[in-house]
C-alpha cells in the first residue's frame, strides 16, 4: 500500500472517566503507571486530560483520560471500543492477581487460553481491563517506572492490543487492510484480527462483529479514541491522503504539543487517530519531574486562570495537589 509507510502500533487509546481522583488511584495506584502529564481536553478545556504510560511516556504505553465526572455512561454496542488491553510479564499473572485483590478490588480468576493469560478487572468506571500475560511478548519496548508502586520486573508492559465493536467486520477489516496498511492474522467467527507493522503485542487489534447488537454510545467507561503511531510529518501526510483518496473525512494535522494527530472515523464508527511518535512528554517537563503540574500548550496559557478555577483539585501519587 503506501509504499514503506506503516503504522508502528498503538500510540495511545483514550478513555471517558468519571471522578478524576478515582481515575488516578486505579491507573497510577492500582495499576502502577506512571501519570506523566496533566493536562487539559484540548477541544474541552474545563476539562483534566490524563495520561499515563512508563517512565518516559512512550508511545505504545500510554492510556489517557477525560474525566468528566458527572456524565453519561457509555453504552456496548456497535460503534464501540469497549475494552483495554495491557500487557504483563508471562511470569507476574500470581503478582498482579494478588495486588489487585489486596487493594480490594473485584477479580475473575485468571483465564488460560493458548499461549496467554488473561486477567480480566474493571476501572472505576466499569470500563473492562485485561492485563495479557502472553509468552511472546516483547518485554524490552518499555521503561518501567522505577519510582512507582509496581516493581519493575512487573510493570505493565504497553498495550496488548486493541479491540473494536462493529456491525460489519468485513468494512472495518477493509478499511484495516486497504487504507491502513494492517495485515490479517486470524479470521474466526465474528471476530477477525489484524496487525500493522512488525506485528505482535502493542501492534494487534480484534475486530469483534457479534449480531444483534445496538448501537454502542461512548460515555463514561468507555474508550473515546484508539491512536496509531506515526514515525514522522510524512507519514502522517501519507495516510491522511489514502483515508481521503478512498472517500472517508479526516481532519486536518491537529498540533497537540507532545504529538500531532488527525482523527477520522472508520466504517464502523470507531474514532480512530493517527499520532506521530514525537516530539513526546519530555519536551515541556524533565523526567523527573514529570506530569506533577498542570502542563497547558501556549495556545491555552492565557486561560490558565479559568482552567485552574474550573478543574477538581486532585491529590497526586505523588501526595501534590493539582491545579
Ligand atoms: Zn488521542
Amino acid at each position: 500500500m503506501s509504499g514503506g509507510f506503516v503504522l508502528k502500533g498503538i500510540h495511545h487509546i483514550t478513555g471517558v472517566a468519571g471522578n478524576p481522583q478515582n481515575n488516578i488511584d486505579f491507573y497510577a495506584g492500582v495499576l502502577g503507571l506512571r501519570l506523566v502529564k496533566i493536562s487539559v481536553n484540548q477541544d474541552d478545556p474545563g476539562v483534566y486530560h490524563f495520561f499515563y504510560a512508563d517512565e518516559r511516556g512512550t508511545p505504545g504505553t500510554d492510556a489517557t483520560f477525560f474525566p468528566y465526572g458527572e456524565a453519561p455512561e457509555g453504552a456496548y454496542g456497535y460503534g464501540v471500543s469497549p475494552r483495554i488491553y495491557f500487557s504483563i510479564p508471562f511470569d507476574s499473572v500470581d503478582y498482579w492477581v494478588e495486588r489487585v485483590k489486596s487493594r480490594g478490588l473485584r477479580v475473575e480468576e485468571p483465564r488460560r487460553a493458548n499461549d496467554e493469560v488473561l486477567i480480566e478487572l474493571r476501572d472505576p468506571d466499569g470500563l473492562p481491563v485485561t492485563l495479557v500475560a502472553h509468552k511472546e511478548a516483547d518485554d524490552k519496548r518499555v521503561y518501567p517506572w522505577r519510582g512507582g508502586p509496581v516493581p519493575s520486573e512487573h510493570f505493565i508492559r504497553g498495550f496488548h492490543k486493541a479491540e473494536i465493536v462493529v456491525a460489519s467486520c468485513k468494512h472495518s477489516g477493509m478499511f484495516l487492510e486497504d487504507v491502513l496498511g494492517f495485515k490479517k492474522v486470524y479470521e474466526g467467527l465474528h471476530r477477525v484480527t489484524y496487525e500493522t507493522g512488525d506485528g505482535g503485542s502493542g501492534a494487534i487489534i480484534d475486530v469483534l462483529c457479534p449480531p444483534g447488537l445496538g448501537r454502542g454510545y461512548v460515555g463514561v467507561g468507555s474508550v473515546h479514541h484508539i491512536a496509531w503511531s506515526v514515525s514522522d510529518d510524512v507519514s502522517q501526510h501519507v495516510f491522511r491522503e489514502r483515508i481521503l483518496e478512498n472517500g472517508f473525512r479526516v481532519t486536518p494535522v491537529i498540533d497537540r504539543k507532545w504529538f500531532k494527530s488527525i482523527y477520522f472515523r472508520e466504517p464502523g464508527h470507531v474514532l480512530y487517530e493517527i499520532a506521530t511518535l514525537g516530539p513526546g512528554f519530555l519536551l515541556d517537563e524533565p523526567i523527573e519531574t514529570l506530569g506533577t503540574r498542570l502542563s497547558l500548550p501556549e495556545w491555552l496559557e492565557p486561560m490558565r486562570g479559568w482552567i485552574g478555577s474550573v478543574l477538581p483539585r486532585v491529590k497526586l501519587p505523588n501526595g501534590i495537589e493539582v491545579p
